[in-house]
């Protein structure tokens, strides 16, 4: 299939999902670019893709110096602090804010560069080791720690799934994150809003919708199979 075949397709299957639960709102299909040729990313856009997310700091910086302002950039992977600098007024959204001294580091970096940084709490849900994120029984406690932090505006949760077809288990980590979700937006904190649920990636995104996201991560699916 082509690279327009997936997208229609992709999109296509975030209608049925909306659908399925009676959802109206909008789901932003966040298109993961990593290692993929400039002439399929050129033709992602031809066909309606509008924001692109890298996992490592440095090739999503090489995405800007190509595209510049014709898409809107995402951090999804891990940030060192030593980075952050870099990215400060260049990415629309930080999808792995997972610590304390991250939050620190970009609220200062934020100030110097007099913006507000929109970002993700990303949350190890299923609790893995292989993976970054806060635990959920630890949320509510970072979220206070944060809420000083006033060039930071968290706009919403990131989750990675556990790497697993069974259906079951990926629709009890969404459902868990969307919970914890709205748990936090029910205390009205300032600086917190929890517009975002970044959740799902190819293998999942539909489960992800069903128990509702609003921001999909997708590569494989658009852009085939490569290695990473
Ligand atoms: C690579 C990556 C994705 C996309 O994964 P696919 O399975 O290729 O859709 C999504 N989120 C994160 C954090 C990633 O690193």
């Amino acid at each position: 299939m082509s690279i327009k075949e997936n997208i229609l397709k992709i999109r296509e299957e975030i209608e049925e999902a909306k659908s399925k639960v009676g959802r109206t709102d909008d789901v932003l299909l966040l298109a993961v670019t990593k290692t993929v040729d400039y002439g399929l990313i050129d033709e992602s856009l031809e066909v309606g893709i509008e924001e692109i997310a890298e996992n490592k700091v440095q090739e999503l910086l090489k995405r800007m110096d190509h595209y510049e302002d014709r898409v809107k950039y995402h951090l999804i992977g891990s940030l060192q602090t030593n980075k952050v600098k870099n990215l400060m007024g260049r990415v629309k959204l930080i999808h792995s804010l997972d610590r304390l001294n991250l939050a620190n580091e970009i609220d200062k970096r934020a100030k110097n560069a007099e913006i507000i940084q929109d970002v993700l709490i990303e949350v190890n849900a299923a609790k893995e080791e292989s993976k970054a994120g806060i635990y959920l029984e630890d949320l509510d406690e970072f979220v206070y720690n944060i809420l000083e932090h006033s060039n930071i505006r968290v706009r919403g949760l990131m989750t990675m799934a556990p790497f697993t077809d069974d259906e079951a288990i990926l629709r009890e980590t969404f459902r868990k994150v969307y919970e914890a979700s709205e748990r936090i937006k029910a205390k009205n904190y300032e600086n917190i809003g929890m517009d975002y649920l970044s959740m799902g990636m190819t293998n999942d995104y539909k489960i992800a919708i069903e128990e509702g996201s609003n921001i999909i991560r997708v590569g494989t699916g658009i852009y085939g199979r490569r290695n990473y």
